[in-house]
């Protein structure tokens, strides 16, 4: 049975430094206009907003400082990136490349895109987006059908991906590929490769959203070349991979804070001398919060030893986005109000705004009964 262990983390003073710089930098940008708080901080794309980061260190910034990094700790980043989401930050165009792609060229990748890609990711001029989901494959990863056949000097790939989030404004995605025929073992035969989306072979199509907005694509692969030196790790070995890459996707601050502005817009709105259900409610959301944190900065300590915590990461995720799924539906009968669509910034607008998107919460990253059938798993349960 697996053991779970969420060991507390003590902040080092410099990480409040960090913390300190990372505040005043979002205060400034705010006040010159460099951005408007948004609603949907990491889900938000500014590609000048990321290149303003990339100039302040705030991109890779525990790679090396021979890719372009600052070689600092995962907590400084956790710091970081927690103060970016509750700012309100448009961080969603590095987001990928920086929580997950560019750890995998780093641990994965041939030196030519470790050389080549990092740093330009870190400098905020390369996105990266996540080529896992298929047509007929998403929570069932292992079944994708999108194919790569050996040809001289790389591959060719053929098939589907969906729900590509940032395909259409990303430069590169990280795909995983069948490169050998399902077998009994049927963790085997699958491979991750660096996609270069500006080459031919491909084509991006839109997939409009609840609130009509265009986040995600379908894209499709048609005899696409990659070179063997954008093929990552072993040939065969992309399950392993793949599933180490989840643990960045599951666990950081991103799958707690997406509804962040509701709760502190609310708590606003209903004042300082809340009724009695209120101030239980907000009580329960800041205990929640805070548990959710240490859970999270805990994970952060384990992958900065090199360990893999897939099942401590899961929990996060479900608990995570449940928690930030049930800060709308609380707040919209504690604050009696009409939610209505729009981009401005009065609070039937924020609500609708979130509504809509909340759905969505527990289904990107891994479904609610997907993790929890991960969970069991980890408990001996199944
Ligand atoms: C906002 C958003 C952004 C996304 N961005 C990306 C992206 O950038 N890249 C990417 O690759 N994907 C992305 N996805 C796709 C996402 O990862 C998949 O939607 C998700 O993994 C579920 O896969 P599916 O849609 O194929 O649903 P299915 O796998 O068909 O599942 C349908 C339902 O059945 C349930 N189910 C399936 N299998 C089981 C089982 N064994 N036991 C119990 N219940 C089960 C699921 O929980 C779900 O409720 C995004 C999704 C959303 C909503």
């Amino acid at each position: 049975m697996h053991e779970f262990k969420f060991e507390p983390v003590q902040m080092p003073a410099a990480v409040e430094d960090l913390r300190k710089e990372v505040r005043a930098f979002i205060a400034e940008e705010v006040a010159r206009g460099g951005f408007t708080p948004k609603r949907n901080s990491w889900s938000s794309f500014d590609a000048d907003f990321s290149r303003r980061c990339g100039e302040r260190g705030f991109i890779g910034m525990t790679w090396p400082k021979q890719y372009g990094g600052q070689e600092r700790t995962a907590l400084e980043r956790y710091v970081m990136t927690e103060e970016m989401l509750a700012g309100g930050a448009p961080v969603g165009a590095h987001w990928v490349a920086d929580r997950q792609s560019g750890h995998q060229i780093l641990r994965y990748g041939s030196e030519r895109a470790r050389r080549e890609i990092l740093p330009k990711i870190t400098s905020g001029q390369c996105f990266f987006s996540i080529g896992m989901s298929e047509p007929d494959s998403g929570s069932d990863l292992a079944a994708v059908r999108t194919r790569a056949t050996q040809v001289d000097g790389g591959w060719k790939i053929s098939g589907t991906k969906v729900w590509t989030s940032s395909a259409h404004r990303a430069h590169y995605m990280i795909a995983l590929v069948r490169t050998a025929p399902k077998e009994e073992e049927r963790h085997a035969g699958l491979t991750q490769f660096i996609i270069d989306l500006s080459q031919p072979g491909i084509s991006v199509r839109p997939i409009y959203n609840l609130y009509g907005g265009h986040d995600f694509n379908e894209v499709v692969f048609d005899e696409y070349f990659v070179p063997n030196d954008m093929v990552m790790g072993e040939v065969g070995s992309g399950w392993k991979m793949v599933t180490g890459e989840l643990a960045f996707e599951r666990s950081g601050p991103d799958r707690f804070l997406s509804t962040y502005q509701l709760l502190a817009e609310s708590m606003r709105v209903i004042g300082p001398e809340p009724d009695d259900r209120a101030a239980n409610e907000i009580g329960r959301f800041v205990a929640h919060l805070a548990t959710l944190r240490r859970m999270s900065t805990s994970i952060a300590g384990m992958l900065t030893r090199g360990e893999q915590p897939i099942v401590e990461a899961a929990l996060v995720k479900d608990i995570g986005t449940t928690f930030e799924r049930e800060i709308p539906e609380v707040f919209r009968h504690l604050i009696p109000t009409e939610p209505t669509l729009g981009d401005g910034d009065s609070y039937a607008e924020l609500l609708g705004m979130t509504v809509l998107r909340a759905p969505g919460f527990t289904i990107r990253g891994g479904t609610r009964e997907i993790l929890r059938g991960m969970i069991a798993r980890g408990l001996g349960l199944r």
